[in-house]
């Protein structure tokens, strides 16, 4: 393995689809740009779902094909059960004609990592970030971290820092502007299971092996007696299904009993959730699958600075129930590197290009947040970020948010937002209601 060098235009921290493809990006601008990542891929991860906005960012990094190649399972839509409705819906009824995936994250990941690499990038595995001495305006930034078991530090000194750490959030935690949002204090619990049966767009249940042939929907179920904010997940992927669930951490720790492990009290929850112990019925837990985390949903007081971008999870990170975390990653990479490139033709437009970089990623999480609140939480004084963010989306995404709005009582501090702009064109063959799960 090579070195890592003393210094470079742009060091990313962290080899995450937010950190891979800032730094892809970047390098095609032909900056000279160092990638650190802690681990070494393929590394496990949460977040299988990945909605098909994706591929545009793909498109730029020209992986697409890669990805395509890859084979992971296409799905065919979302099905969701709340308050004793399912109702499902399907991209493709908006326009969109490529496939929202399920992907094995340590792949997909290891596949963004890779080609970041390939397209010039100094990619440095098993290499943890440290911190970051920050220079004064128009210095050189000084990142220390540590290579493997080393005791002894290095530093690689730089123009810009790209935090893409995710929730480890290494600026942000240095700098102290992290902060815990109260209106989402969650715990979640996951594993993966062999041999789950799952639903088909047409309600059916299929087993595992048809996956490939006949895709799968992406099953959410709100979880019994947890109002509007317990819920479950349910993504065939090509081999397992990952299963999860989240809940309010008070009702988490107050409902588990002392002496049972997690791990045991996830397993009997998952069967707790009607149409989930129906499709788990004959599967086999795959053992040393289990993960959890808790308090994973935060906002930082500041997002960009004198020399730094924090981009995807580093960023804030606010719920997965709607699965835009990766896409809203993958969105502030390219903005990211859209603004460092300006910054370092012009260093003269550093303040104006880092607020326009603070307000479209302020804007797009605050939209992400309005959509995963239940009404209770109407009135959010950042709501005028959010309707400023919906002016940059295409009227056809607005629908489809009218839409997945509608799919659960989480969202109707949007379906607020919306009702100011023009009410999205949504029909009912958009979004077809069915009283009940067709299984065989
Ligand atoms: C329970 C749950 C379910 C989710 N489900 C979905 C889903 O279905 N679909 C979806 O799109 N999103 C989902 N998400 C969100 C999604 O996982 C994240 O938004 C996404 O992974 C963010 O990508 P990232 O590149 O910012 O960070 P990450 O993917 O977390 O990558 C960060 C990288 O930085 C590295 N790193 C950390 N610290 C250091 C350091 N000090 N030095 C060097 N490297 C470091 C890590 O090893 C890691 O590889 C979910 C999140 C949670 C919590």
């Amino acid at each position: 393995m090579s070195e890592i060098p003393k210094q470079c235009d742009v060091v990313v921290i962290g080899g995450g689809p937010a950190g891979s493809l800032a730094a892809t990006y970047l390098s095609q601008k032909r900056y000279d740009v160092v990638l650190l990542e802690r681990q070494k891929h393929p590394r496990p991860h949460v977040g299988e779902n990945i909605i098909p906005h994706f591929w545009k960012y793909c498109d730029l990094a020209e992986v697409s094909e890669k990805i395509l190649a890859e084979g992971f399972v296409q799905k065919a839509g979302g099905m969701v059960a709340w308050n004793g409705t399912v109702r499902r819906m399907s991209f493709k009824d908006f326009g969109y004609s490529r496939p929202a995936l399920h992907v094995e994250r340590d792949r997909f990941d290891q596949i963004l990592l890779e080609n970041a690499g390939d397209r010039g990038v100094q990619v440095f595995e098993q290499v943890s970030v440290l911190g970051v001495d920050f220079g004064n305006e128009g210095e050189t930034q000084s990142v220390i971290y540590r290579q493997g078991n080393d005791k002894t530090e290095g530093r690689i000194s730089c123009r810009f820092v790209v935090d893409a750490s995710g929730q480890n959030a290494v600026i942000a935690r240095q700098l102290g502007i992290r902060v815990v949002d109260e209106s989402f204090r969650f715990m979640s619990l996951w594993g993966y299971f062999k041999n789950s049966k799952y639903i088909g767009f047409d309600g059916q249940a299929y087993s595992h092996e048809k996956a490939l042939d006949c895709p799968p929907m992406t099953f959410q179920s709100a979880i019994p007696n947890c109002g509007d904010w317990g819920w479950s997940w349910h993504i065939p992927l090509r081999e397992t299904t990952s299963v999860g669930l989240i809940l309010p951490i008070q009702i988490m720790k107050t409902a588990k009993p002392a002496r049972e492990s997690w791990e045991s009290y996830f397993l009997r929850k998952c069967y707790e959730v009607p149409i989930l112990n129906r499709l788990l019925e004959e599967a086999q837990f795959c053992p040393g699958s289990f993960a959890k985390i808790q308090d994973y949903s935060y906002r930082l007081t500041q997002v960009a600075g004198t020399g730094f971008f924090l981009i995807g999870d580093a960023a804030g990170f606010i719920d997965p129930i709607f699965s835009i975390g990766v896409p809203l990653g993958m969105y502030s990479a390219y903005i990211a590197s859209w603004a460092i490139d300006r910054c370092l033709k012009n260093p003269g437009s550093l303040t104006q290009n880092q607020a326009f970089f603070t307000s479209q990623l302020r804007g797009r999480y605050e939209l992400s947040r309005s959509l995963a609140l239940p009404g209770c939480e109407a009135i959010d004084p950042t709501s005028d970020r959010a309707k400023t963010a919906i002016q940059f989306t295409k009227p056809s995404e607005r629908e489809l948010m009218g839409v997945v709005s509608t799919m659960t009582t989480r969202s109707e501090n949007f379906r607020d937002l919306i009702g100011t702009l023009p009410k999205p064109n949504v029909t009912v063959s958009k979004y077809k209601i069915i009283d009940e799960i067709l299984f065989n």
